[in-house]
């Protein structure tokens, strides 16, 4: 299986640290909004790898963090009146709705960066004590850039351009480091925000710094993927490297993986620049399922734009896969026949082509648009090729095909299913126990479930009803 490695820029085979297992680490979302789409593409391309990996027979063990300490969710706190922890945790429910939507499997751990702030500290210490960080008078902590040699490696850029280049840039309030290029792993806390007990001051961590410490207590010091949108590169990336590689002694990732952005008219979607839908808004026009066709349509590595034509073509387009799915249960339904003749021996072959077909373009660095072309071509041999005189045993096969191939790019083929009575009951009941213990983000996301479901609940004084929506 190849992968492309922005580390050697080539696409290299996938050959892990330890033989049947892949570590691998995913960038999160820094909680103080709704996710945009843009932030949901990392989420389903790699959600896709990680599903392609496992079917590959690996054990994957998948890290995605929270980043829930920063100046953005402070500000939306501040804004608010409330904390910034509450601010943060309203964010990662609302982000867990919408990877279930989207059927983003959850991670194997999704750690919060307050909950590591003791492995921070540790990983500073270590990197103050063998020279590779120091503190300045104010308590910041500095990494000391040009201790590590290597420095650049994975955005290729060269030491000295990227010092003539800060040096003309140079910000006020940064005469206390040593180099321009050096970069915060501990900063004193300001009036009013959040703030940790440490050895240099109280303060908290630099983002950076999460990464590589939630990297190494959940997946070890050498980790097999770690990926993220291509705006990760640099600096956040190649300061992980530096980070990790300087406090481990060992190379960090063998292999980044890094997708590109989701753009609107041709400009990256992004928060700051206010050109962004929310998966969430996107949830009211469409199913979810469409927008992870749409992302999936496209290569992870090429720009991507998001436009309403393209979103109602994959709507189309799914759709049509899943009246193949229709298609081959009813043909299974009324087959009078089990079977296969000689003639459906070869049929069953050609859909193994199309499998191999899949296969193929997903072992080429995940090429999904090619694995969805493969999917195409098995739907319309199956409406042109087979019907309710075939072999039941045969359309088993070529359903039971078909359906794999689409829960390997985490599509639903099914209609939504009828939920039952006494699930309903089940899922309110731990509702009620949820609000008894006063734990509001599960009682809420219940009542998001059920809604999605097409079940809304009405808070009455005889109890919770239900009905459907
Ligand atoms: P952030 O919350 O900004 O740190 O972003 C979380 C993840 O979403 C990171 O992996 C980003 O690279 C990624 N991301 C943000 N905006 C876009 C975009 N427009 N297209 C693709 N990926 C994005
Ligand atoms: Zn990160």
């Amino acid at each position: 299986m190849k992968v492309y490695n922005t580390l050697t820029k080539r696409k290299e085979e996938l050959i892990p640290v330890k033989e049947g297992e892949i570590k691998m680490y995913v960038c999160g979302p820094t909680v103080y909004n709704l996710i945009h789409i843009g932030n949901a593409r990392p989420m389903i391309v790699f959600d896709t790898v990680r599903r392609y990996l496992e079917y590959k027979g690996y054990q994957v063990n998948y890290v995605s963090n929270f980043t829930d300490v920063d100046d953005k969710i402070i500000q939306k706190a501040l804004e608010e009146g409330v904390s910034a922890e509450e601010i943060s945790s309203r964010y990662i429910e609302e982000c867990k709705k919408d990877m279930a939507g989207m059927q983003v499997l959850p991670a194997t751990t999704h750690p919060l960066a307050t909950q590591e702030i003791d492995g921070m500290i540790e990983m500073i210490r270590t990197l103050i004590e063998k020279g590779f960080a120091y503190p300045a008078a104010d308590g910041t902590v500095y990494f000391r850039v040009n201790r590590f040699l290597e420095y650049g490696k994975l955005s290729h850029k060269n030491l000295e351009d990227l010092q003539s280049g800060f040096r003309s840039l140079q910000v006020s309030g940064e005469e206390q480091k040593e180099s321009p290029l050096d970069f915060v792993l501990w900063k004193p806390k300001k009036e009013g925000e959040p703030y940790w007990e440490s050895p240099w001051c109280q303060g908290r961590p630099g983002w950076h710094i999460e990464c590589s410490v939630m990297a190494k207590k959940y997946l070890g010091e050498e980790i097999d993927i770690h990926a993220g949108g291509e705006d990760l590169i640099f600096p956040h990336h190649e300061n992980e490297i530096a980070q990790s590689e300087c406090c481990n002694g060992k190379p960090f990732a063998r292999y980044w993986l890094h997708n590109a952005f989701l753009n609107i008219d041709n400009k990256k979607m992004s928060k700051s620049l206010g050109n962004f839908f929310t998966v969430r808004e996107i949830s009211k026009e469409y199913d979810l399922q469409v927008l992870r066709f749409f992302m999936l349509n496209a290569h992870y590595r090429s720009p991507l734009n998001f436009s309403r034509e393209l979103m109602e073509s994959s709507k189309n387009a799914l759709e049509r896969i899943c009246n193949g799915v229709e298609y081959l249960k009813d043909c299974e339904k009324a087959a009078g026949r089990e079977a296969p003749s000689e003639q459906e021996a070869g049929q069953k072959q050609e859909i193994d082509g199309y499998v191999k077909k899949f296969e193929e373009a997903m072992e080429d660095d995940f090429n999904t648009a090619d694995a969805i072309a493969a999917v195409f071509e098995l739907v319309r041999f199956a409406n042109s090729s087979l019907s309710d005189a075939s072999a039941r045993e045969l359309l088993q096969y070529a359903l039971e095909k078909l359906q794999m191939l689409c829960g390997l790019l985490g599509l639903r083929t099914e209609q939504k299913e009828e939920i039952l009575e006494e699930e309903i009951e089940a899922l309110i009941e731990e509702r009620q126990a949820a609000r008894a213990a006063k734990d509001f983000a599960r009682a809420d996301a219940i009542r998001e479930e059920l809604k999605a479901r097409g079940i809304l609940l009405k808070d009455t004084r005889e109890g919770v009803k239900w009905k459907k929506a």
